[in-house]
Parts: structure tokens; C-alpha cells; sequence
């Protein structure tokens, strides 16, 4: 049960065994309650339930409790939750774009059931407060050029409390596996014979662009999609990869590309690219400052200088781009009059 109450003060008993209920004793705690618990049928006398509001009974219904309960003269409400799956595991969480109702259904669940979770910059926050009341929350992101936590400490720490039997989360902007870092995170953890489940998330390589109306696909248009990591300037030999997919209409996308703009523009043309290719640059995707600029290979430095665009932005280069533009209906009527 997900409790946002305010409890503040409120003498809340909470039973069962004391790994079952840490996860219980934790939100009710979080919620400002005065937490008692005891952890046997056998041990519950009429002093616990002195003033006591509410009791919370963690696992299966055990007539034992009920047993207990009635020959201590309880008269409180009891309400009855599962326990705290055990311990010792990693999740890694993809918490998509950024926007709290953009994260699955797998990944509230995951965070309902952490101990622990460690958050990047660009995960959604206010959903981990909101799933994960009680859990311990340590930010570790990272931004362009400032990682306060090395991804080595990252990784030791999830091992560590994995290994002091708790249940971690590791929540990630987007996919975990997109860019995030998530392979060497299960690498770490597999490492030590700690088990780890993944929960993909809604990668923003597919979602910004959507958000600004650009399709990474689109029928006789686009039918393939490049995702690159523009974290480091491309080589020519990727330049002259991706200027010959966009020959073939297909959409490169570009994360963490804000920076190696004018590199990444001047290498396309170089490369043979058609300087009139449409180009996007999609800021804070799902937030109300999200922000698109468009404009073409040719004149991108210039208009993105302008703009003054920043990260976290997604890149787009393509005919695709044309989709987000005041041409749009003309675009639409043009591509399905061949028959779409
Ligand atoms: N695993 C993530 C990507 C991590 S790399 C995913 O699947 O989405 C971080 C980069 O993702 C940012 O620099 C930016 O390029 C992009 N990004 C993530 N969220 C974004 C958002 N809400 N708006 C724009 N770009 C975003």
C-alpha cells in the first residue's frame, strides 16, 4: 500500500519479522508516524497497543497474529501489506525521459520495493519520491564534464549495499542500456554474484524527437534510424557512415551532442551530405521548457549559437525533420500522394 498521509505523530504498530516489515516500518516511518513493531505472535502483550492508531500486519495473514491480537484486546484497525522481497539484489531501472508518468509500471514497482536507489541527474525525481517513500535516496548524476560520483564509485556503492543484503536501485534517464552505462553496472554486479533485473525505460533517442513531432520513422521516407553518442567527436569514417545512411533518408540521431555540433555538421557536408538536410535540436524533452530549433546542415552552427542551445538536447538530422516544420501538411500531402 502506497501511503501519502500525514501521520505525523500517529502510533502506528507494524508486525512481522524484522527484514519482512523493513520496507513498511520504513514508509510508515517516512510519513512522520511513531513506528513500534514486534516481530512474533508470541511477544505482543496489550502494553504494545497502548494508543495505538493503526496496526500493520507484513506478510501472509497468519492466524497466529489474529490469535495474538485479539488476546491482547486489540481494537485498532489492522491493515495487511506483502513483505519486503529479500534483499541482495540489483534493479536497473530505466526511468524514460524525464516526465514521472513516463515511467512503467515494472519500474514503480521496483521502486516501491527499494532499500536503496541511486539516482541519475536526468531520472525523474519527483516519482522516486513519490514511489520510494522511506527509501534511502543517493543522487550520483552526472552532467556534462562534472561527475561528482565517478562511475567506479557508482558501482562499488551498488555492490556494497547489495551485499549488505539490500534491495538497490539503480534508476537511469531513458533506457539503461542506451547510453547509460547500464552494461558495466550488471557487469559489476555479475562480478560478485549479485542478481540483477533490468527494467527497460522509454529511451529519449525515439521519445524527444516524437515530443517535437518528429517520427524517427515515417513509410517512404525513413525506414531506418542511427542512435549515436556525440559525447566524443565522431571519426571520419563515422561521418562518412552516417552522411551515406542519410543519402538512403534514413534519421541519425544524436545524444549528448550539443557540444560536437559544428564538428559533427561540418563532418556530414564534408562527407557529401546535402547542406539543405533538415536538422532539429530538442532541449528538455518532456518539461515545460522543452524547446526545438530547426534548421538545416548548412546553417546549423549558426542557428543553434544563436538559440543558445544547451544539454540535455537530442539531435535529429533528416528528412524526418521536415514533420516538425510549417511545411509540415505540404510534407504529408507530398509523401502520401506516392502511395503510402
Ligand atoms: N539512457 C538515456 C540516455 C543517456 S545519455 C536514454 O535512453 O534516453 C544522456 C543524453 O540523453 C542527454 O545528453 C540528452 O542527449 C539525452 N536526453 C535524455 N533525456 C532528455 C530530455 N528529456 N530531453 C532532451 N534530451 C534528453
Amino acid at each position: 500500500m502506497l501511503l501519502t498521509a500525514d501521520l505525523t505523530g500517529v502510533p502506528v504498530l507494524v508486525l512481522g519479522a524484522p527484514d519482512d516489515t523493513r520496507r513498511a516500518r520504513r514508509r510508515y516511518e517516512a510519513a512522520g508516524a511513531a513506528v513500534r513493531s514486534v516481530t512474533g505472535p508470541d511477544l505482543l502483550g496489550p502494553a504494545d497497543l497502548t494508543g495505538v492508531a493503526l496496526a500493520v500486519l507484513v506478510g501472509p495473514a497468519a492466524p497466529r497474529w489474529r490469535e495474538a491480537l485479539d488476546a491482547a484486546g486489540a481494537r485498532v484497525p489492522v491493515v495487511q501489506e506483502p513483505a519486503a522481497r529479500a534483499g541482495g539484489r540489483v534493479t536497473l531501472v530505466g526511468g524514460g525521459p524525464g516526465a514521472d508518468d513516463l515511467l512503467t509500471v515494472r519500474a514503480v514497482e521496483a521502486l516501491q520495493d527499494a532499500d536503496v536507489v541511486f539516482v541519475d541527474r536526468l531520472a525523474p525525481a519527483g516519482a522516486v519520491a513519490a514511489a520510494a517513500p522511506g527509501a534511502e535516496i543517493v543522487p550520483v548524476g552526472k552532467t556534462p564534464g562534472h561527475h561528482p560520483v565517478p562511475q567506479a564509485k557508482i558501482q562499488e556503492l551498488m555492490v556494497e549495499h547489495a551485499l549488505a543484503g539490500r534491495s538497490v536501485v539503480r534508476l537511469k534517464g531513458g533506457d539503461p542500456y542506451v547510453f547509460g552505462r547500464g552494461a558495466e553496472e550488471l557487469a559489476a554486479c555479475a562480478a560478485h554474484g549479485i542478481p540483477v533485473d533490468v527494467v527497460p525505460g522509454i529511451t529519449s533517442a525515439v521519445s524527444v524527437p516524437g515530443a517535437a513531432g518528429i517520427p524517427v520513422t515515417f513509410r517512404e521516407v525513413s525506414r531506418m534510424f542511427t542512435v549515436a553518442s556525440g559525447h566524443v567527436p565522431f571519426s571520419e569514417a563515422e561521418l562518412a557512415h552516417f552522411a551515406g545512411l542519410g543519402a538512403g533518408g534514413g534519421t541519425l540521431v544524436v545524444l549528448m551532442g550539443v557540444a560536437t555540433l559544428p564538428h559533427l555538421v561540418a563532418g556530414l557536408v564534408r562527407a557529401g551530405a546535402d547542406p539543405a538536410t533538415p536538422l532539429a535540436v530538442v532541449e528538455r524533452g518532456f518539461t515545460d521548457r522543452q524547446r526545438s530549433t530547426i534548421t538545416t546542415l548548412a546553417t546549423a552552427v549558426e542557428d543553434t549559437a544563436a538559440a543558445g542551445c544547451g544539454s540535455p538536447a537530442v539531435v535529429v538530422v533528416g528528412p524526418v525533420v521536415r514533420l516538425a516544420t510549417a511545411e509540415r501538411d505540404a510534407f504529408l500531402a507530398e509523401v502520401t500522394a506516392h502511395g503510402c
